[in-house]
């Protein structure tokens, strides 16, 4: 089922470049490429039957299960001194190693599981129900650093860097500044050309994994009288001279993911170490955000489930009027609400997730994704304080660390505002080229 949609998808795009491939299968304005499909597409297409998008294959139900089983036994006991310590425990990060959880999508070759990104998602979200900042440790390393190694390194730098993602040690993406957040190609770090290296300065800020990373994805300016278009990307090892990692942030959640500014004083970079091309940088930076932020929906459907999963029982057992609080019908239908609104944002991180698997576009569905979930996150986590009452605010319940970790959801990869524009952006481009 999957070989045959992949490969009718495949035969879709291939026929559809240009203008025509966003519009196939989302709006009815497609009527108009479907007409132009050969008799062996169409063929493919009826004989393709759609299942419910939460129906999992056998790898990808072994792998949740997995996932599921290491979470709750062996990161759960730790969740709660992991964030008072502000780190990830030493063992635990190694134990995402040696299960294959850091390299989902990576060829065997290199270590990795040889899987595909549904399953990176699965396992983000898994892991999110019982510690966000375990997920985006995992998250950041799938979605973001092995697949712009595996889509854009050379042989000899996937041959380099594959292996010790999947087994040694976390990667970072550095793409935020001091000046730039949002408008992430203001930066002003650069990187000057002299003979065959490279020389960088500046800095970026709000690096995730920073202080424990081996290898660092730098974008920088090379030609800024180019503008943006003179953004590149850098492979730099931790270690190289002119590299040193500053502040760690002291966050309001996910305290046990570090995050910390890292700075470039004339740092020396040999040209064989720019990824892809030379000036491509923001395109790059762009692509690898747009499924990135799938990721960052399946940790906030997770940490809302978690967080469900983690107030329920309690409502079920507290009593007050002489009644189970679950059965006081305001509570139980803000239990239904909520599970109705995590269950539509799993619909929609699923279907995203399911569109890029596909090769089908998905950029506008990735943006609905991370914006609704973070939404609901914020919503479920704050409700589910309240049911709990006085204990909820409590740390001796994991209720108030859910509600502080989901925050970050609306922030990184991207505000909320900025996932509004981009879908403001396809839905007027489609009613516009629907008129014409
Ligand atoms: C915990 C954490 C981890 C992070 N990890 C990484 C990482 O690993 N690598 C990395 O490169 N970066 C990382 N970031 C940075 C993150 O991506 C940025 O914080 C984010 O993109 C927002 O940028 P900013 O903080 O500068 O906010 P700003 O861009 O200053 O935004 C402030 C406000 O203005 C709004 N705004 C800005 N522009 C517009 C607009 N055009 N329309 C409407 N509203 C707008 C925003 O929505 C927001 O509400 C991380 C951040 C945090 C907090």
């Amino acid at each position: 089922m999957a070989a045959s949609l992949n490969r009718l998808s495949s035969s879709l795009l291939a026929k559809s470049r240009g203008c025509l491939q966003p519009r196939l299968f989302h709006s009815s304005a497609s009527q108009g490429p479907l007409r132009q499909l050969a008799d062996e597409d169409i063929e493919l297409m009826s004989s393709y039957q759609p299942s419910p998008l939460t129906r999992l294959s056998e790898e990808e139900s072994m792998m949740k299960e997995t996932v599921r089983k290491f979470a709750q036994e062996e990161v759960s006991p730790l969740v709660r001194k992991m964030d008072a310590d502000g780190s990830i425990d030493a063992n635990i990060l190694q134990a995402l190693f040696d299960n294959g959880f850091m390299s989902i999508e990576t060829d065997p070759e290199y270590g990795g599981c040889g899987s595909t990104f549904f399953v990176a998602n699965l396992v983000i979200e898994e892991l999110a129900k019982i510690d966000a900042s375990v997920s985006v440790v995992c998250d950041l390393q799938n979605t973001l650093l092995n697949t712009m190694f595996r889509n854009l390194g050379t042989k000899e730098q996937q041959d380099k860097y594959l292996p010790k993602l999947a087994q040694e040690y976390t990667g970072s993406f550095c793409l935020s500044e001091p000046e730039s957040g949002s408008d992430a190609f203001a930066m002003k770090s650069t990187a000057k050309k002299e003979g065959s290296n490279y020389i960088i300065n500046g800095s970026k800020s709000w690096i995730s994994s920073a202080p424990h990373s081996g290898v660092f994805l730098i974008m920088v300016n090379a030609k800024p009288e180019d503008g943006y278009r003179g953004i590149t990307t850098f492979i730099v090892d931790k270690d190289t001279p002119g590299l040193s990692i500053g502040k760690k942030e002291d966050k309001l959640g996910l305290r046990a993911s570090q995050t910390a500014s890292i700075h470039f004083d004339n740092l020396v970079v040999p040209e064989e170490n720019i990824l892809g091309q030379f000036g491509q940088g923001y395109k790059y930076a762009i692509q690898s955000l747009n499924e990135g932020r799938i990721g960052i929906g399946a940790q906030m459907v997770g940490l809302a489930q978690g967080c469900i999963d983690a107030t329920v029982p309690y409502l079920l057992q507290r009593k007050q009027f002489g009644q189970r609080i679950f059965d006081f019908q305001a509570v139980s239908h803000a239990v239904a609400q909520m599970a109705t609104e995590v269950e539509c944002a799993r619909l929609l991180v699923y279907n995203a997730a399911r569109l890029r698997e596909a090769s089908m576009p998905f950029v506008k569905e990735a943006a609905m994704a991370k914006l609704y979930s973070s939404e609901v996150a914020t919503r479920v986590t704050s409700k589910c304080v309240e049911l709990m009452g006085g204990v909820g605010f409590t740390k001796d319940y994991p209720v108030e660390k859910f509600y502080r970790d989901c925050k970050i959801g609306t922030i990184y990869e991207g505000t909320s505002f900025i996932q509004l524009n981009t879908i403001a952006k396809f839905v007027g481009n489609d009613y516009a080229s629907a008129a014409m």
